[in-house]
């Protein structure tokens, strides 16, 4: 503030406003609200509210959410989602579970909102602790995997429609392969799709042959994680199989679809990967951010179903975004 004003009565105006619009660097937005709680598939179902409280009772005591600069859901979005989905799997969502579409839109508005605060340099990075999550989602008129609508290729699609964004990579550390992510991008140049996952598990796709098609060829990349891989494993691959492609690709923005069925002691998941592991992660993705594109990081919430190790490992990845180091 004081060198703000200081500028300001030396009539450095342009400059004044740069510091301002500049975010500060330890700056992190992070996505919460009420309605994350409402959506339920079934009463035993892993994919619950509960999963939210978790996380904001874990943020809250880690004092987390003294840090973060709080970022609202956007609303009236339904226009975006067609960026992605056609108007009959929207509308036979709708039609199957009003609840669910109006809970899945609110997620959707939640990365679009994480991708407007970072976009506008208001925050460095965020996160979003939506859910339902999104990245099985397709065209198929039903929920997949527990997704209905696509958040993080929408997130990508919106970032390039209104803020002239021209190449997105997504980051995929999910347990489980992203397939309505491939799905969106296959063909695609401008946006890379890096996953690392179980290509045993649902739903059975994302092998490391499927490297893309036509234009999009070399632009997917999917690396198979067997059962009880450990934090060396899950980093190997990033330092092999990302870093090189990421640095040639060189994004203007990095979506990360954070899902935490990978972290040791998982429901669903069979692999070893620690809170350590994730600030790992999340430091080398920081890295490339900065590199190429001034830190500008997105990353949402996906699975992770043991409620108490999915938000330590929320709470661990968020610590590591707002790091400044
Ligand atoms: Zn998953």
């Amino acid at each position: 503030m004081e060198r703000r004003n200081f500028l300001a009565l030396s009539g450095l105006t342009i400059l004044s406003k740069y510091v301002q619009a500049k975010p500060k660097k330890s700056s992190t937005g992070l996505v919460l609200d009420q309605r994350f709680l409402k959506h339920h598939i079934s009463p035993q179902h892993p994919e619950k509210p509960l999963r939210y409280q978790a996380i904001t009772e874990k943020l809250n005591n880690e004092g987390i959410l003294d840090k973060a600069v709080f970022i609202k859901p956007k609303e009236d979005i339904e226009q975006w989602l067609n960026l992605i989905h056609s108007q009959s799997h929207i509308d036979s969502i709708n039609r199957n579970d009003a609840q669910a579409h109006t809970h899945a839109l609110v997620a959707t508005g939640a990365v679009l909102a994480a991708v407007d605060a970072v976009c506008s340099n208001n925050v460095r990075n965020a996160f979003s602790a939506s859910r339902p999550p999104g990245h099985h989602a397709k065209n198929t008129g039903q929920e997949e995997g527990f997704c209905y609508y696509n958040h993080i290729a929408i997130a990508a699609r919106y970032a390039q429609k209104q803020y002239g964004v021209k190449k997105v990579l997504i980051v995929d550390w999910d347990y489980h392969h992203g397939n309505g992510t491939e799905w969106a991008f296959y063909s695609d140049p401008s946006v890379l799709y890096f996953s690392t996952h179980d290509v045993f598990a649902y739903p059975g796709t994302g092998f490391p042959s499927r490297i893309g098609e036509g234009a999009g060829k070399g632009f997917n990349i999917n690396v198979h994680l067997e059962c009880g891989s450990t934090d060396k494993d899950i980093i190997d691959a990033f330092q092999h199989k990302l870093l090189a492609a990421a640095n040639k690709f060189s994004p203007d923005i990095i979506l990360i679809s954070a899902g935490f069925d990978s972290r040791q002691d998982d429901l669903l998941g069979c692999l070893n990967i620690t809170d350590q592991g994730f600030i790992k992660l999340t430091e080398m993705v920081k890295a490339i951010a900065d590199k190429h594109c001034d830190g500008k990081i997105i990353s949402m919430l996906e699975g992770g179903y043991n409620l108490q190790g999915n938000a330590d490992a929320v709470a661990a990845h968020i610590t590591a975004l707002m790091d400044d180091g």
